[in-house]
C-alpha cells in the first residue's frame, strides 16, 4: 500500500515536470513566433533567421528555364536560404495569385519572372506593401518601383541574331519570327536585330517580307507564323530571324516540310539541346548562349543580400517606364558550328555526347 502510494506520488512529480517542459517549449515557440511577425513588419532587420526567397516563374515549359530554377534554388541553399518555386504557366491571374500568396507566407524576397512586364507590377505593388523586396529576374517589370532586375544585354541578343544572318545572307527576303509581345525581352531583340537590319533594309539590299511575335513564345505558334510567311511568299524567304531556340524549332520544322530547312539561315538563342544538335547537323545557323549559371548565382547572391538589407552594388540603370531601376547585365555569346565546342560544351552547359548525337 505504502509502496503504490509511494508510486502514485513519482508518476505524479514526472507529470508535473513534463508540463512544466512543454509549457516552457510553448513559450519558447510563441517568442519564435512573435519574432517572426516583427521579421515580416520590416523584413531586412534580421540578418541571422533563414532567408526566405519566394521564386515566381512565367513557366517551367522550356528547357532554360527548368535550368534556371535548379540552379537558383542550388545556389540560393548554398548561401543558406530556402525557396519556394511557384510557375504560372504563362497566365497572369495565376502568377500574381501565386506571388500573393508567397507574400503572405511571409517570404523575404520575391524573384520574379514575369510573364507580363506591365501585369506584375502589381506583384511588386503588393510586395511593397508587405515590406518585402521585388528582383526581376530575366525579364524587366515595367512601369513599377522594382528593386533590381537581372539579365543578359539582350539588345546585343538581338544584334549578334542578325549580325549572324545578314553575314550570310546579306541581301534578299527576310522573315522576323519574334517572341512573346508581353515579354519585354521580345521587343529588345527586336530593337537589337533591326539595329543591324535596318541600315540593309535602308539601302534596298534586304526586304523583311513577314514580321510577326509569336504568342507566349510557343514553338507551335512559331510554326504557324512560318507556314503563313513561306505561302505568302511562295517559299521565296531567304532568311529567318528566329529570336529564341524555341521558336527557331518551329521554324525549322516549317521549312522541313517544304525542303528548305538548312538550305537558308536561321538564328536561335538559349543553347537548348535541340537547337545546339540542329546546329551541328547545319539546319540552324546559330544560337545565343547565355550562361545561366552566371545569372541565377548572381541572382541568388543579391536577393540574399537584399532580404538582409545589405547594399546590391548594380552598375546600371534601366528604364522600366517609371523609375531608372538598378540593374546588372550579363554579356550573351554568339554561338555557331565553329566556336560550339569551345563554348556550350566547354562550359558543360551540354555535353559533346549529346549535341553530337545524331552526326556521324
Ligand atoms: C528569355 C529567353 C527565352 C524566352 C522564352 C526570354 O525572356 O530571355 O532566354 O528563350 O524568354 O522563354
Amino acid at each position: 500500500m505504502k509502496k503504490s502510494f509511494l508510486k502514485t506520488g513519482v508518476v505524479s512529480l514526472v507529470l508535473a515536470l513534463v508540463l512544466v517542459i512543454s509549457a516552457c517549449g510553448s513559450n519558447n515557440n510563441s517568442s519564435s513566433g512573435s519574432s517572426d511577425a516583427g521579421k515580416s513588419s520590416s523584413k531586412s532587420s534580421n540578418s541571422d533567421a533563414k532567408i526566405k526567397i519566394g521564386f515566381s516563374l512565367d513557366t517551367l515549359q522550356e528547357e532554360r528555364w527548368q535550368k534556371d530554377r535548379d540552379l537558383f534554388v542550388a545556389a540560393a541553399e548554398a548561401l543558406g536560404a530556402s525557396v519556394d518555386v511557384q510557375a504560372a504557366n504563362s497566365d497572369d491571374a495565376k502568377q500574381i495569385a501565386q506571388a500573393e500568396s508567397l507574400i503572405s507566407q511571409g517570404v523575404d524576397i520575391l524573384v520574379v519572372v514575369p510573364h507580363n512586364a506591365e501585369a506584375t507590377a502589381a506583384i511588386v505593388e503588393k510586395a511593397h506593401a508587405a515590406g518585402i523586396k521585388v528582383l526581376a529576374y530575366d525579364r524587366l517589370i515595367k512601369n513599377s518601383d522594382l528593386d533590381l532586375y537581372v539579365s543578359f544585354d539582350n539588345e546585343r541578343v538581338g544584334e549578334m541574331q542578325a549580325k549572324a544572318i545578314t553575314a550570310l545572307a546579306p541581301k534578299g527576303k527576310y522573315v522576323y519570327i519574334g517572341g512573346s509581345e508581353t515579354d519585354n525581352n521580345a521587343h529588345l531583340f527586336k530593337k537589337g536585330a533591326f539595329n543591324i537590319l535596318q541600315p540593309l533594309i535602308d539601302s534596298g539590299d534586304i526586304q523583311v517580307v513577314y514580321d510577326q511575335f509569336t504568342k507566349d513564345w510557343n514553338p507551335a505558334n512559331a510554326l504557324a507564323n512560318m507556314e503563313n510567311a513561306l505561302t505568302a511568299n511562295n517559299n521565296k524567304v531567304d532568311a529567318v530571324v528566329a529570336a529564341n531556340d524555341g521558336t527557331a524549332g518551329g521554324v525549322i520544322q516549317a521549312l522541313t516540310a517544304q525542303g528548305m530547312a538548312g538550305k537558308i539561315p536561321v538564328s536561335g538563342q538559349d543553347a537548348e539541346l535541340a537547337a545546339a544538335q540542329r546546329i551541328v547537323e547545319g539546319t540552324q545557323t546559330m544560337t545565343v548562349y547565355k550562361p545561366i549559371k552566371l545569372l541565377a548565382e548572381k541572382a541568388a547572391e543579391l536577393a540574399v543580400k537584399m532580404a538582409k538589407g545589405e547594399d546590391v552594388g548594380a552598375d546600371k540603370k534601366v528604364n522600366n517606364g517609371k523609375i531608372d531601376v538598378p540593374s546588372i547585365l550579363l554579356d550573351p555569346i554568339a554561338v555557331d558550328k565553329s566556336n560550339i565546342d569551345a563554348t556550350v560544351i566547354a562550359d558543360g552547359f551540354h555535353s559533346k555526347e549529346d549535341v553530337y548525337k545524331n552526326v556521324k
